[in-house]
C-alpha cells in the first residue's frame, strides 16, 4: 500500500465514507506536512492546522494529523474556503494549501462522487493545490497548554478563558454578549 492509500484509509475510517473532500483533505495534508518537513505517518506535536471550512476536508486533516479542537491544535476559521494552513510551532513556518477551483466532473447523481474521487486522485498536485508560505502569528490565547487567563462576562456572568473576552465601553463581555449572538435566551 502506498502512503496515499494508507492515509486515505485513515481519513475514510474517521469520516465514515470516502468522498471528494476526504481525497482533497488527504492530499492537502500530505502537501502541507511535506512543505514543513513533517512525516504524515507520524504524529507531530509541533503541528497546528488552521482549517477554513467545516466540511469533509476537516475530518481528513484531523484523522491524519491527530490535530483536534480539544488539543487546541486544530483551529477553525469559518471562511467557507477549501483551504488550510499548516504551522510548525518549532520555527513558526506556515504553509497555506488551497484547492484550485475548477469544474472537474460533468457527471451528476450517484456516479458523480465516485467520478470526483477518481479525478481528484489522478489530478497532479500542481493542478489541484496552490501551496504558499504565509505569515501567521498564533495569539497567546490560542496556544496549546493550560489556560493562562480568565475573565468573567459582566452581562451573562459566565467565565471566559484564553483571553477571549471583549472590552466594550469599560465592561468585559463574552463573545455572545458582545457580538452577533448565535443563541438568545428564551423569554
Ligand atoms: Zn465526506
Ligand atoms: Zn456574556
Amino acid at each position: 500500500m502506498t502512503d496515499l492509500d494508507l492515509l486515505l484509509g485513515k481519513a475514510k475510517e474517521f469520516h465514515g465514507d470516502m468522498c471528494a473532500g476526504i481525497v482533497l483533505g488527504t492530499r492537502m495534508t500530505i502537501a502541507g506536512m511535506r512543505e514543513l518537513g513533517m512525516n504524515p505517518q507520524e504524529k507531530n506535536r509541533d503541528l497546528i492546522v488552521y482549517v477554513e471550512i467545516d466540511r469533509c476536508i476537516a475530518d481528513a486533516i484531523q484523522a491524519i494529523t491527530g490535530c483536534s479542537l480539544g488539543h487546541r491544535t486544530l483551529k477553525y476559521k469559518p471562511y467557507g474556503k477549501f483551504a488550510a494552513t499548516y504551522v510548525d510551532l518549532k520555527n513558526g513556518t506556515a504553509v497555506r494549501v488551497a484547492v484550485v477551483e475548477k469544474k472537474r466532473t460533468e457527471k451528476t447523481g450517484k456516479d458523480a462522487m465516485q467520478d470526483a474521487v477518481r479525478i481528484l486522485l489522478e489530478t497532479p498536485e500542481s493542478e489541484l493545490l496552490r501551496i504558499r508560505r504565509v505569515n501567521l502569528v498564533i495569539p497567546n490565547g490560542d496556544m496549546p497548554g493550560m489556560p493562562k487567563h480568565r475573565a468573567r462576562c459582566s452581562r451573562c456572568n459566565e467565565m471566559i478563558v484564553d483571553s477571549k473576552e471583549i472590552a466594550h465601553e469599560g465592561n468585559v463581555l463574552c463573545g455572545n454578549c458582545a457580538g452577533v449572538p448565535y443563541y438568545t435566551d428564551l423569554a
